[in-house]
C-alpha cells in the first residue's frame, strides 16, 4: 500500500458545463505524483494541486522520449457511486510498456490505488450527464537531466484527470477510414504493443494525410508486407465477415486494448466465432465486393465502440452496412457501456468500485 500524502488545492476551479465537456479540455483541481530514484525506488506518493511541472531542459524525456502512458475512465453510476473499468488491465499494460521502455516497474496494486485515490479526491468532478466520465491519464516520464542515450536514473509517475463528454454528441455515427499503404506504425521487434508517446508522434503524418483526403482515421497495415490489417489510430479494429468476427492478433505490433479484450470475451460468451489470425486487407476488400463484409468497428476507451461506415484502400472504396451501425457493433456498445456506467449488473467482474 502506498502512503499517499494529501497536499490538496485550496482554490477549487469552477466546474465546466457538463453538456460541453469535449475531450481532454478541462482538468481537475489536483493530480497524483510519485517519484523514482535509482537505489531508492518509487517514493513520495502525493496528491498536489494540478499545476505546470518544472523540469530541467535536459530532462531525458524531451530528447529521447523515454515515457509511457495509459488511458482509463471513472464512471458515475445511477446510484451516484463511482467505478473504474478493468484498471488492473491498464496497470498490467503499463508494466509491459515500462519494461520495453527500460522504465522501472510500477506495482499493479499501487497503480490501481493511485487511480482510485485521485478519483475519490476529485469525486465532485466525475460528471453524471449521459455518456460523460472522468478520463484518467497516468504517465511516466524520464526526468534526469542528461544528454547521453541511456535509461534515466529518475522518473515521475503522474496521473491527471479530465472530465470528458459523450464521445458521440450526435449518436453513434459511422466513421470513414483511410487504409494507409505508405507509412507504417509498428514493426516486429519494435514498440507497437506499448503505449509510448513516440508511437503517436510517428503516426501524425499519416493522420494529417487522411484528414486532407476527407477521412477521419487511419487503418494501419503490418509494417513488413503492408498486407495485413492491424489497427485504427488509437483503436483496435474488428471485421465481421460472413458471420465470423476477425481482429488482428496482439503479437508485438498491435496495442492490446482493454476494450478489444472485453469485446472478444463478450463475443465468445455470446457464441460468435472470433478469429485472431492475421487478416489480409485484400480479403476485406474481396468480402466487401461479394457483399460479405457485414460490420467493421474500432474499439478503445475514449469512444468505446466506433462503427466504421467506409473504408478506402488504394482505389477501392468499401461502404459497410449502408453506412449504418451493425447489429453486433450496437450490441457490444450497449453491453459494455451498461457495465461501465453501472446500468446493468457486472456479471463479468470488470468494475472496481471507488466510492
Ligand atoms: C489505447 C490504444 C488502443 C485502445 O486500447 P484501450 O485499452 O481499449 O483503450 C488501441 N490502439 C492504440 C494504438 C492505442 O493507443
Amino acid at each position: 500500500m502506498l502512503d499517499i500524502k494529501m497536499q490538496l488545492s485550496t482554490t477549487p476551479k469552477e466546474k465546466p458545463d457538463q453538456t460541453k465537456l469535449g475531450f481532454g479540455i478541462y482538468y481537475t483541481d489536483n493530480m497524483f505524483v510519485m517519484d523514482y530514484t535509482e537505489g531508492k525506488g518509487w517514493h513520495d506518493a502525493r496528491i498536489v494541486p494540478y499545476a505546470p511541472i518544472s523540469l530541467d531542459p535536459a530532462a531525458m524525456v524531451f530528447h529521447y522520449a523515454q515515457e509511457s502512458f495509459e488511458g482509463l475512465k471513472a464512471y458515475r453510476t445511477p446510484d451516484g457511486s463511482i467505478q473504474l473499468f478493468r484498471a488492473n488491465k491498464n496497470a498490467e499494460r503499463m508494466q509491459n510498456t515500462n519494461k520495453r521502455m527500460c522504465i522501472p516497474a510500477l506495482p499493479v496494486d499501487d497503480f490501481v490505488q493511485a487511480c482510485k485515490t485521485l478519483v475519490e479526491v476529485e469525486k465532485d468532478w466525475v460528471p453524471s450527464q449521459e455518456g460523460t466520465s472522468l478520463y484518467l491519464r497516468p504517465f511516466v516520464i524520464a526526468t534526469e537531466p542528461h544528454l547521453g542515450v541511456r535509461p534515466s536514473s529518475t522518473y515521475s509517475f503522474i496521473i491527471i484527470a479530465s472530465p470528458v463528454g459523450a464521445y458521440y454528441e450526435s449518436g453513434l455515427n459511422p466513421v470513414k477510414i483511410f487504409v494507409e499503404d505508405e507509412y507504417v506504425r509498428a514493426t516486429p521487434g519494435g514498440t507497437g504493443f506499448t503505449k509510448c508517446g513516440g508511437n503517436y508522434a510517428g503516426s501524425l503524418a499519416s493522420q494529417v494525410k487522411a484528414h486532407d483526403l476527407g477521412y477521419e482515421q487511419v487503418l494501419w497495415l503490418d509494417g513488413v508486407e503492408h498486407k495485413y490489417v492491424e489497427e485504427v489510430g488509437s483503436m483496435n479494429c474488428f471485421f465481421k465477415i460472413d458471420g465470423v468476427v476477425y481482429t488482428a492478433p496482439c503479437v508485438g505490433t498491435v496495442l492490446p486494448g482493454v476494450t478489444r479484450m472485453s469485446c472478444i470475451e463478450l463475443l465468445e460468451k455470446w457464441g460468435y466465432k472470433v478469429c485472431t489470425d492475421r487478416l489480409p486487407i485484400a480479403d476485406v476488400v474481396k468480402a466487401s465486393k461479394e457483399g460479405k463484409l457485414e460490420e467493421v468497428f474500432g474499439t478503445g476507451t475514449a469512444a468505446v465502440i466506433s462503427p466504421v461506415g467506409e473504408l478506402r484502400y488504394e482505389d477501392d472504396v468499401c461502404v459497410i452496412n449502408n453506412n449504418k451501425i451493425g447489429e453486433v457493433t450496437q450490441r457490444l456498445y450497449d453491453e459494455i457501456t451498461s457495465i461501465q456506467w453501472g446500468k446493468k449488473e457486472d456479471h463479468m467482474g470488470w468494475t472496481i468500485k471507488v466510492c
